[in-house]
């Protein structure tokens, strides 16, 4: 009896704990907290059993009054990494799965670096740099001459890094054994001390004051700055006060400006080594680095979207560089956007945030206008010199192949003959988009998507840009036998090609992702072109951002008709992003031209680009979307189903559809997507859309449960994407 009451006593006292475990489902697990462990509280990663396997979560709730019967509950295995999450991050993370309506268990899966999602602890890499101990130092080593030198090589210089004191004959073993017996440790990657930038000019300096007046509280700053008018200057001489004084500022980068060259920038300038975070890195790459991001240790820290979610100790700023690119957003899993994500947080934090770009976001430029962010103008460029002449080449009745035509290769053999390098944007990789027959009309489609297949020169295969599908590249009509197929249109592959024929005597570089698949292979070929010598380069998106080459002089868009009259209502947007971009890769230290072809040289919009500057464009196109009730004036959501058949979508659209027609938000749709089909599902969406973001928000929140007990159909894909970016 006895025995029984007290168990029964202690196990009312026992504590339960409502987890997020990475399951896709919209709920929480409720456990009890075992004797072996004192207490549990939110933040902690733990083990614990979910059906027949264990799984690594996050403690959300540590005092949960669980709706089932305790001998229902199963108990934590064990506590992996108490505190591991701090509270302002758990926040930031039940903000995100919650806006995003994405199961709440996703938070692990962004939360954690993969190493820690693993129950096995995992070990880091060995340390590449070493530097004594205090004992070390100290310690007189005359009966171990091994490890009396190594102790007076690293009194002569250190931290030394591994790889070095290997080379010079130090044995793996003699530093196991010395940082074993503590006389040696892990020292962080030296930087060299700070360097002092370029001396700022007025309209620097007036962003970097202002951004420094509300150091210690938060306030967002929208940075439009023209193409080299010295934006990331502005982060560096702001952040360089607070990383001097021990404090850390998280520095979120698009895909590709994550290079070598802009990493050194960063850490020369700031004299602190920077710390990345992406997910190419090694698994002990991101756990050293996020580990380091917690302790306080790492004062800068760089990376790509998921970096929004490191742990800081110290934050004192973040900075989103390219605040418009569209890879801040997650396209699967969680559907994020970092840079909204990292607004919540400075706010959480109360921090400043700025966000930066040539050509901001239509959302970023609203809410600069309506005054939630406040807005920072580089209207000139660095050097004094002038943003890059912009010129019309109307391609009405021209036939030249890939678009080149006689007059604009006269300008680039100009360019070339002058010493100076050329950029010609093209946004679509392989030879040509289509492949026909004209004898009979078949053209090359794909068997599983509602696109053409594109042709491949050099691979000789056709391919579906959209599932990955490769075949042989077929010599003749494989409907009517005729023996000449024709390649319609261009990618870069045809431009490069032709160019090589018109302009034999200028080297060409292409990036696009069939030739540059490495992000080292990219490094490589942004160093050649910052050597500055003559040469055409020609590529897609991945050459329009960021980067500064002063060598050159033009920059050419070949055929930018397509995203004027793309179905998308972001393609205006785009394509006057796009265009600014790329024009604004011309001209940083020579004068320079850009050349925009078009069949509609009148088009208002494209009339308005030649006239105007980006942001009052970017007004004009916020006044479109206004009067169409299309975002950032309205709240947008889409709710996407796909599957084999296409009336089995539709039919689950129609139904969440009937469910919200009460509901306070619009919904319109079923609709196909853009790509009705892919790699053989039919998309649908609906669009959820309201004026008011929090009636939004409340409906597509609710919305998973109710989807998932209605039980959508085994063999459907459905998710929710709030504030899409792509239709
Ligand atoms: P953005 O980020 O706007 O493209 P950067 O900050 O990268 O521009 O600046 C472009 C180049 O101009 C860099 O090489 C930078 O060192 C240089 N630069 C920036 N500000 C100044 C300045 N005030 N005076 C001289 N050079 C500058
Ligand atoms: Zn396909
Ligand atoms: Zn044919």
């Amino acid at each position: 009896m006895l025995f029984q009451a007290r168990t029964l006593t202690e196990m009312m006292d026992s504590q339960t704990v409502r987890v997020a475990l990475p399951v896709p489902l919209p709920r929480l697990f409720d456990y009890l907290v075992p004797e072996s462990i004192d207490a549990l509280s939110a933040g902690d990663r733990v083990l614990v059993p979910f059906g027949s396997r264990e799984l690594v979560g996050i403690v959300v709730q540590p005092d949960a009054r669980s709706s089932l019967p305790r001998d229902a509950l199963k108990s934590v295995g064990a506590l992996l990494g108490p505190n591991e999450i701090p509270d302002e991050l758990l926040n930031l993370l039940l903000w995100t799965v919650r806006y995003y309506a994405s199961p709440i268990g996703e938070l692990v899966t962004l939360g954690l670096p993969p190493a820690l999602r693993r129950k096995q602890p995992f070990k880091l890499p060995a340390a590449e740099w070493l530097q004594l101990t205090e004992q070390g130092r100290e310690s007189t080593f005359s009966r171990a001459p091994k490890r009396q030198s190594l102790q007076q090589a690293l009194v002569a210089r250190s931290p030394r890094s591994r790889s070095e004191l290997l080379d010079e004959g130090v044995s793996a073993h003699l530093l196991r054994s010395m940082l074993q017996a503590g006389l040696i440790e892990p020292a962080d990657r030296p930087a060299s001390p700070a360097r002092t930038g370029p001396e700022l000019n007025e309209e620097q300096k007036s962003a970097v004051d202002a951004i420094t007046e509300s150091i210690n509280r938060f306030t967002a700053y929208l940075l439009a700055g023209v193409t080299g008018s010295g934006k990331t200057e502005v982060y560096l001489q702001a952040a360089r006060p607070l990383v001097q004084r021990g404090q850390q500022v998280l520095f979120l980068l698009p895909e590709i400006g994550l290079t070598t060259q802009t990493v050194r920038r960063i850490e020369q300038r700031l004299g602190q080594p920077a710390w990345i975070y992406h997910s190419d890195l090694s698994e002990g790459e991101r756990l050293a680095t996020w580990q380091a991001a917690r302790s306080g240790r790492a004062r800068v820290l760089i990376g790509t979207r998921s970096a929004l979610f490191l742990p800081l100790k110290t934050a004192a700023m973040i900075v989103v560089d390219e605040e418009h690119d569209s890879s801040y957003k997650q396209f699967d899993g969680v559907r994020y956007n970092a840079r909204d994500g990292a607004v919540m947080r400075a706010r959480a934090l109360d921090i400043p945030i700025v966000l930066g770009s040539a050509t901001p976001a239509l959302e970023s430029v609203a809410n600069a206008d309506q005054g939630r962010y406040r807005l920072l103008e580089l209207t000139k460029r660095v050097t004094d010199l002038a943003l890059p002449q912009w010129r019309l080449e109307d391609t009405r009745g021209d036939h030249s192949e890939a678009g080149l035509t006689p007059a604009l290769i006269e300008r680039i053999r100009d360019r070339i003959d002058a010493g100076e390098q050329v950029l010609v944007y093209r946004n679509r990789r392989g030879y040509a988009p289509i492949l026909m027959c004209n004898e009979c009309g078949w053209q090359a489609d794909c068997n599983h998507c509602s696109a053409h297949l594109t042709m491949h020169h050099s691979s000789r295969t056709l391919r579906c840009h959209h599932c990955g599908y490769v075949q042989a590249l077929p010599s003749r009509c494989p409907s009517c036998h005729a023996p000449d197929l024709h390649a319609g249109g261009s990618g870069t592959e045809r431009v490069e090609e032709r160019l090589a024929r018109l302009i034999p005597e200028a080297p060409l570089i292409r990036v696009d992702r069939d030739q540059v698949q490495q992000r080292d292979q990219f490094e490589k070929i942004i160093d050649q072109l910052s050597a500055g010598q003559p040469c055409i380069i020609i590529g897609t998106q991945m050459i329009a951002k960021g980067h500064h080459w002063p060598g050159i002089g033009l920059a050419i868009v070949l055929d930018a008709d397509q995203s004027l009259f793309s179905a998308d209502f972001r393609g205006p947007e785009r394509l006057a992003q796009t265009l600014y971009q790329v024009s604004g890769r011309a001209g940083r230290a020579r004068p320079g031209e850009f050349v925009l072809q078009t069949r509609q040289p009148d088009h208002p919009f494209i009339q308005r680009l030649m006239e105007t500057d980006y942001l009052s464009s970017a007004r004009w196109l916020l006044d479109e979307r206004a009067a169409a009730g299309l975002p950032p004036v309205t709240a947008l959501a889409m709710v996407r189903a796909e599957a084999r058949q296409a009336t089995q979508a539709q039919a689950f659209l129609k139904r969440i559809a009937a469910d919200l027609a009460t509901s306070q938000v619009q919904v319109s749709g079923p609709l196909p997507a853009l790509l009705q089909r892919r790699a053989g599902y039919w998309r649908y969406q609906l669009w959820l859309t309201s004026a008011s973001r929090a009636d939004l928000m409340a409906v597509t929140q609710r919305l998973p449960e109710h989807i998932s007990q209605g039980k959508a159909p085994s063999n459907l894909r459905w998710h929710i994407d709030v504030d899409p970016l792509e239709v």
